[in-house]
């Protein structure tokens, strides 16, 4: 319980730290000159969790100087963090859905479109509507996109790891389920979106189909040796509260998919379910990697984690934050906020003619991760870690010792939970 007390507040502080810091860079930047009332323009391509940050936070810190569009084609951004409530039936899609025109209030401009390419050279981003617009500095994110599977279809056997119809689609499937019924799921490679998410997918499911009664099962083929992100915590859930309903099953590289028969084939057999919920391996964003800002043999764009710069020949003034970038801090809703402000106080500096690299400054960058999990219908447990500049190595390493988790799951940390998820949807979307 000690523990629980402080794993909330360690985030709230690392916040307002970053926050801190771009106050620094925002008096830096100075009024705006008379005439000089937004002198430069940033794209942000993307508004979930990294590209709204730093739309807000642009404005917020901009001092009035920086005119900022924001781009996605979908005015409601649906939040993957708390969707799997949806599944339980504990929240409703408008609940975790964020209207992107709610940033106005700030003076970002929200424009419905995806971006379709950029000319870094040429600092031009052409809109899918068509005509090239000019900026100062672009912002990338678009978050993730899947690899190929062979025989998969997202319509018939769904991911839902991007929110929103996805999620109405698997809960529709898991609410048609028979009470004995078996539920097939994969987890992708590391490194993937939200490292405790698939096993907090696998909890959700089985909490739903007990309180039905029967035997079911939720059978878990991971990709992975091992339980990735919780491990104590899940894997307690795993043989004890779920025992004889979560199978979970490691070294289980998925093949492909048949549909037709609701079978999965992987490295270690082939198994039948009802519902089969594919989470296909994870790569950087269509709009990332169509840009060329992922090299060939990878899968997530090299930056700067001083700036998210692009760190690419030809690419400068591009930055890459979110799950689309290739630094190995944990791909979070969480994270993506951190970054974004890191990258919006980088620019902010960029644009004023000042320098991401100055002593004090690296001392500063620090970024965390929170991820809270549903257990049960009623409890949830956490998990948390801290991330800091290495200017030996110039890359984000974990902070000794701050990598903890609840080791169990308590009401108590279900209300922190919900507490915890308003206030970075806030800090993030309104
Ligand atoms: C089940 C689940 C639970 C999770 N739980 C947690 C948690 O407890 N804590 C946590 O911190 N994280 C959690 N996450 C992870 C979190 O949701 C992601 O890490 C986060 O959404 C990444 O932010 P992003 O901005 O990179 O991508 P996203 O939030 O996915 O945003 C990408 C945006 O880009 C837009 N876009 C795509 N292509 C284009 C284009 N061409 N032009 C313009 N816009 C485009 C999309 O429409 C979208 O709005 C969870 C994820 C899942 C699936």
């Amino acid at each position: 319980m000690p523990q629980e007390m402080t794993a909330l507040p360690v985030s709230r502080r690392a916040l307002i730290k970053s926050s801190l810091a771009a106050g620094a860079a925002a008096a830096l930047i100075g009024a705006p000159a008379r005439g000089q009332t937004n002198a430069y323009h940033v794209v942000v391509a993307g508004g979930g969790f990294a590209g709204a940050t730093a739309a807000k936070y642009l404005r917020l810190w901009g001092a009035g100087r920086i005119r900022v569009t924001l781009v996605d084609p979908n005015p409601t951004h649906y939040s993957c963090i708390m969707s799997n409530l949806v599944l339980e039936g504990k929240l409703g899609l408008a609940n975790i859905g964020f209207r992107l025109s709610a940033l106005g209030a700030y003076g970002v401009t929200y424009v419905r479109d995806w971006v379709a390419g950029i000319d870094a050279k040429a600092r031009l981003v052409r809109l899918n509507a068509g005509g090239w617009t000019p900026y100062d500095r672009l912002v990338m994110t678009g978050g993730i996109s899947f690899k190929p599977v062979a025989g998969l279809d997202p319509k018939v056997t769904p991911h839902a790891w991007i929110a929103g119809s996805q999620t109405t689609l698997l809960k529709s499937q898991i609410d048609a389920m028979p009470k004995n019924g078996v539920f097939v799921m994969t987890v992708p490679p590391a490194p993937y979106r939200c490292p405790p998410g698939p096993y907090e997918r696998a909890c959700a499911v089985a909490a739903i189909l007990k309180a039905r009664g029967g035997t079911p099962k939720v059978i878990v083929l991971d990709a992975n040796p091992a339980i990735q992100a919780a491990a104590t915590t899940f894997g307690k859930a795993f043989s004890q509260l779920y025992a004889g309903i979560i199978d979970y099953r490691p070294n289980a590289r998925l093949l492909s998919v048949d549909a037709a028969t609701k079978t999965v084939r992987t490295s270690i057999g082939n198994f039948v379910g009802d519902v089969l919920n594919i989470i296909p391996p994870h790569r950087a964003s269509t709009l990332v990697r169509g840009a060329g800002l992922v090299p060939a043999g990878s899968d997530f764009a090299p930056v700067d984690p001083l700036s998210y710069e692009s760190t690419l020949p030809g690419f400068s003034g591009v930055h890459i934050i979110g799950d689309s970038q290739a630094t190995k801090q944990p791909k979070s809703g969480h994270m993506a906020n951190a970054q974004a402000k890191i990258c919006a106080d980088a620019i902010i500096r960029l644009l004023n003619g000042g320098t991401v690299a100055d002593a004090a400054r690296i001392a500063s960058i620090a970024t965390n991760s929170a991820c809270f999990s549903p257990i049960t219908l009623t409890e949830a447990s956490w998990l948390t870690a801290n991330y800091q500049y290495d200017p030996t190595t110039k890359a984000m390493t974990l902070a000794p010792g701050s990598l903890a988790e609840s080791g169990g799951w308590s009401t108590g940390s279900y209300s922190k939970m919900q507490k915890w998820s308003k206030q970075l949807w806030s800090d993030t979307f309104q």
